[in-house]
C-alpha cells in the first residue's frame, strides 16, 4: 500500500500560523540542513525510508507496490544509462556534446507564444501535457502540483484532465516521490501514459519499464524530462531561501539564471537578484540531498524529448528532441511555439581549473571586492548559450564525482555512467594534480566482486 506522496515533503497538515512553515508546521526560525554532508539521506529520520539505499532521491517507486523492482531499477543501486540507450535509440553517445547532455536528435530554442500562467519558464511542458491529454494520446499524466497551502512543496498528481496538467505548472523544487502514482495508474487502469519529472525519476522509470509494460498492461509511455541538479527536500529549501533572501516568505517564483545569478521574483512583482558567487555556501554545507550530490544525468538524458533553459538565452526554453516519440510531441505544440537559434559564446575550459582547485577547498565565500569582481567577469565574459549549459554541467559532474569519492567511495563503479569519464577526460591533467588520483578509475575497480 503506497504512503501518501505528499508526505514526502516534511508530511503533516496545513497549519497556517505565522512565522511557522505551513506544511510542516515548523517555526521558519528552527530550519536548518537536515544533515552533514556526510550523513546517509536528508530524510533518514522518515520512517518511509527505513530499508532503502544510503543514497535515495525519494522518487517514490519506493512508496509503490513496485518497490521490488528498487534493486533492478534504482539509480542508486546501480545506474543502466547505457543499456537503455541501447533500447532507446541502438547506440550509445557519441563524442561532443551527447557526452554532457545525452543523446538528441534535434535541439532548439523555443518558447511558448502565448506564456502560459504560472509557467516556470513558457510553460512548454504543462502545454505539452495537456496537449498530449486534449489530442486522447494519453489517458493520464503524472505531474507535479503544489501541496495545499505552500508555493514550492510538491504534490505529485495523476492528471485525468488537461486543465489539471495545466494546474502543476511552475517549479515545486523540491524531492517529489512522482513514481509513488504508479499505483494510481493500475487503480485506474491506465495504459496510455505520460509522465513528467527529473533525470532520477526517470532513470528509474526506464529501467523498470520493461516490467511496468508487463504489469500494468501499458501501450504507451511518453516521458517529458526536466533538467535537474541541487535539488532540496522542502524543510531545506525554506532554509535555504531563508539564507538568500530578504523575504523568502514573500517568494513567488524563482530560477538559478543564465546571468550567474538567482532571480527571486516577490508577491509584489520586485525581483531581488543574488550573484551565485555571494551564496553563503559555508552555511548550506548539509542543504543539498547526497543523493543529489551523486547525481550524474543533469540533462535528463532517457526522456523522449527535455525542456529546460539553460542551453538557450535568458528568456528563451532549452528542448532536446531525443526520440521518435519525442519529435512527435514536440509537433503537437509546434503551431504554438516560436524558435530562436541556439547559440554558444566563451570557453568554459578557460576557468576550469580554478574550479576544480576550488572544490578541494573547504566552502566558503572570498572578499566582498573579488566576489564583485567574478560576478561581473561571469556575466560579460563567461561562458553563455549551449556554453554556459556545457559548463555548469561539467561543473556538477566534477563536484558530484569528488563528492562520491570522499563519502560514498564504493558506489562510485555503480553509479557513475563511463560518459562522464569521457565528458571530463580533458580536465583529467588538473584534477590529477590537484587530487592525486587519477580521473578515471582502472578499468578492473569499476565492477568489484560483492557490489
Ligand atoms: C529542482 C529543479 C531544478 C531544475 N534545474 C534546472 C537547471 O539547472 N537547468 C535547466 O535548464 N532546467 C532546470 N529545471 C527545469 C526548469 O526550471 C523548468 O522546470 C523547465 O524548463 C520547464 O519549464 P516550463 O515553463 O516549460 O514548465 P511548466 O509548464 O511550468 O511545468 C513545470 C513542470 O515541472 C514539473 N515539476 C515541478 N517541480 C517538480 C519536481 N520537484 N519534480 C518533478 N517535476 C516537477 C511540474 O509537474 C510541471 O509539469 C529544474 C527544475 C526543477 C524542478
Ligand atoms: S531513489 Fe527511488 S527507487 Fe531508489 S531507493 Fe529511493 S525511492 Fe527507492
Ligand atoms: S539532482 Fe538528480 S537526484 Fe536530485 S532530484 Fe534532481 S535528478 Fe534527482
Amino acid at each position: 500500500m503506497a504512503s501518501d506522496p505528499s508526505s514526502a515533503a516534511g508530511g503533516g497538515v496545513s497549519m497556517d500560523q505565522p512565522g511557522r512553515d505551513p506544511l510542516t508546521g515548523l517555526a521558519l526560525d528552527d530550519l536548518g540542513p537536515s544533515k552533514g554532508l556526510r550523513a546517509p539521506t536528508l530524510l533518514s529520520k522518515d520512517e518511509r525510508l527505513l530499508g532503502r539505499p544510503k543514497l535515495c532521491s525519494d522518487c517514490g517507486l519506493c512508496d509503490s507496490q513496485f518497490k521490488p523492482l528498487m534493486a533492478s531499477s534504482c539509480t542508486f543501486v546501480r545506474q543502466h544509462i547505457p543499456e537503455i540507450e541501447q533500447r532507446l535509440h541502438g547506440r550509445g553517445r557519441r563524442e561532443g556534446d551527447e557526452l554532457r547532455f545525452g543523446i538528441f536528435r534535434e535541439m532548439h530554442a523555443a518558447r511558448m507564444r502565448q506564456p502560459a500562467s504560472g509557467a516556470q519558464w513558457s510553460g512548454m511542458v504543462t502545454s505539452l501535457g495537456a496537449a498530449l491529454l486534449e489530442t486522447g494520446q494519453v489517458e493520464g499524466v503524472i505531474t507535479a502540483a503544489a501541496a495545499s497551502g505552500t508555493r514550492f512543496a510538491p504534490r505529485p498528481v495523476l492528471a485525468r484532465t488537461p486543465d489539471a496538467v495545466r494546474a502543476s505548472a511552475g517549479n515545486k523544487p523540491c524531492l517529489s516521490p512522482n513514481l509513488a502514482l504508479l499505483d494510481e495508474v493500475r487503480a485506474a487502469g491506465i495504459k496510455r501514459l505520460a509522465f513528467i519529472g527529473t533525470g532520477c525519476q526517470v532513470q528509474i522509470l526506464r529501467a523498470a519499464e520493461p516490467r511496468l509494460r508487463a504489469e500494468l498492461g501499458l501501450e504507451q509511455l511518453d516521458v517529458i524530462g526536466i533538467p535537474c541538479s541541487d535539488n532540496v527536500t522542502y524543510p531545506d529549501l525554506q532554509f535555504f531561501l531563508a539564507q538568500v533572501s530578504r523575504s523568502p516568505e514573500t517568494i513567488v517564483h524563482y530560477e538559478f539564471m543564465q546571468d550567474y545569478s538567482l532571480w527571486m521574483r516577490h508577491d509584489d512583482g520586485q525581483i531581488e537578484r543574488v550573484n551565485f558567487i555571494d551564496f553563503p555556501m559555508d552555511k548550506l554545507d548539509g542543504v543539498f540531498p547526497s543523493a543529489c550530490l551523486s547525481c550524474f544525468d543533469y540533462a535528463n538524458s532517457l526522456a523522449d524529448i527535455t525542456i529546460g533553459y539553460m542551453g538557450a538565452r535568458l528568456g528563451w526554453q532549452w528542448v532536446l528532441v531525443r526520440t521518435e516519440r519525442g519529435q512527435a510531441m514536440l509537433e503537437l505544440i509546434k503551431p504554438r511555439l516560436e524558435f530562436r537559434e541556439l547559440d554558444s559564446a566563451g570557453d568554459r575550459a578557460r576557468g576550469m581549473p580554478r574550479y576544480i582547485s576550488m572544490l578541494a577547498r573547504p566552502p566558503g565565500k572570498p572578499p566582498k571586492l573579488i566576489r564583485r569582481l567574478i560576478a561581473f567577469l561571469q556575466r560579460h565574459r563567461g561562458p553563455r548559450g549551449l556554453e554556459f549549459a556545457r559548463a555548469v554541467i561539467e561543473m556538477k559532474l566534477l563536484r558530484n564525482l569528488q563528492y562520491l569519492r570522499t563519502h560514498f567511495p564504493r558506489f562510485e563503479p555503480r553509479v557513475v555512467h563511463p560518459a562522464v569519464y569521457q565528458a571530463l577526460a580533458p580536465y583529467a591533467g588538473d584534477y590529477a594534480e590537484t587530487f592525486g588520483r587519477p580521473l578515471k578509475p582502472d578499468e578492473s575497480s569499476r565492477n568489484p566482486p560483492g557490489l
